[in-house]
């Protein structure tokens, strides 16, 4: 590492103390320094970590630039995920079948990719929240980043059926050949899903809230048992809830859990130790972030 590339990250320099961050491109709204902070109280494992804008242009260097001032950890979030596969030596066998990395750790040789999304989802519908999904009929929208991680598994879980739907309909039909599961997983046209039945789970990995248009769903979607689940928190899961909940739907979540669990999931990897993660969320849901179902 040359004293001009550390130069350009001032906030890198050399520390006693081992350093984790989180990286994407906008940054300031990520909830992880606070996440990560309050695992380090918990636990007693001493740590910086601090949210960092970086492009995906800028990544490989940041990574080196950050590995050289102390950094063993870093969280990846948009749009660096596919981004990042590209930065490590070595990848997770779920971090390949997604196709993006959210979790590094560095190494002798480099820095190791994981993808814990699939992981925290899972954790959290079955653990947290105790949701029974085996024998579900399941609707997932998007395949992006997020759907890449939760789909394999999704499609591990026991769910019936599993479609799969995005917008653009070639990164779904990819997304379905690499689980390779055609007995139970396929994709539909996002223009039919007026036609294609009921769901008794439907989770929303789409970024469609974070538009001024929102999402708009047929109620015909929604069966009578059907968990809504939306990858996003805050406001940006409000639309998808609020159509959730006039369809019908018996149960609506957001993924303030999932990001907790996802966390917890890259705090062991890193550490070693599984934090306790009711804590965390109740602690995010004081702080104002409540669940937009559109009252
Ligand atoms: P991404 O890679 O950018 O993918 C975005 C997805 O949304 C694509 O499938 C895209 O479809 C679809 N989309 C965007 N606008 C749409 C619209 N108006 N109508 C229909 N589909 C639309 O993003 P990502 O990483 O997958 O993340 C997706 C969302 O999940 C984000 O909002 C993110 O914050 C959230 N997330 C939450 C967690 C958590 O821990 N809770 C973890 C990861 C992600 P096209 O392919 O057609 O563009």
């Amino acid at each position: 590492m040359t004293a001009n590339k550390l130069s350009r990250y001032p906030e890198f320099h050399m520390s006693n103390t081992a350093r984790f961050a989180v990286f994407g491109h906008p940054i300031e709204h990520s909830q992880s320094p606070f996440i990560h902070g309050q695992f380090s109280k918990q636990t007693g494992i001493a740590l910086s970590y601090s949210a960092i804008d970086v492009t995906p242009e800028a990544l490989p260097t940041a990574l080196e630039a950050f590995a050289a001032g102390g950094g063993r950890g870093v969280n990846i979030t948009l749009p660096l995920k596919e981004a990042a596969m590209a930065c490590c030596v070595d990848m997770s066998s779920r971090a390949r079948l997604a196709g993006a990395v959210n979790t590094l750790t560095w190494s002798s040789s480099g820095w190791m990719g994981d993808n814990t999304d699939g992981s925290g989802f899972m954790r959290d519908i079955s653990d947290r929240v105790r949701e029974h999904i085996r024998g579900r009929r399941a609707l997932l929208l998007g395949a992006g980043g997020a759907a890449h991680g939760v789909a394999p598994a999704l499609a591990d879980s026991g769910v019936e059926e599993l479609i799969i739907v995005n917008r653009t309909p070639e990164r779904a039909d990819k997304l379905v050949d690499a689980i390779g599961d055609p007995a139970h997983v396929h994709t539909r046209y996002w223009e039919a899903l007026g036609d294609i039945g009921s769901f008794d789970l439907i989770i929303n990995a789409t970024s469609a809230g974070r538009d001024d248009a929102g999402i708009k769903l047929p109620f015909s979607l929604a069966g009578q048992r059907c968990i809504a689940y939306d990858l996003n928190y805050g406001e940006a899961a409000g639309s998808f809830l609020a159509w959730a909940k006039a369809a019908g739907a018996a149960h609506l979540y957001d993924g303030l859990g999932m990001l907790v669990e996802q966390a917890a999931d890259a705090f062991e990897i890193w550490h070693g130790v599984r934090p306790d993660t009711d804590a965390v969320y109740d602690a995010l849901r004081e702080r104002g972030h409540s669940l937009h179902t559109g009252d």
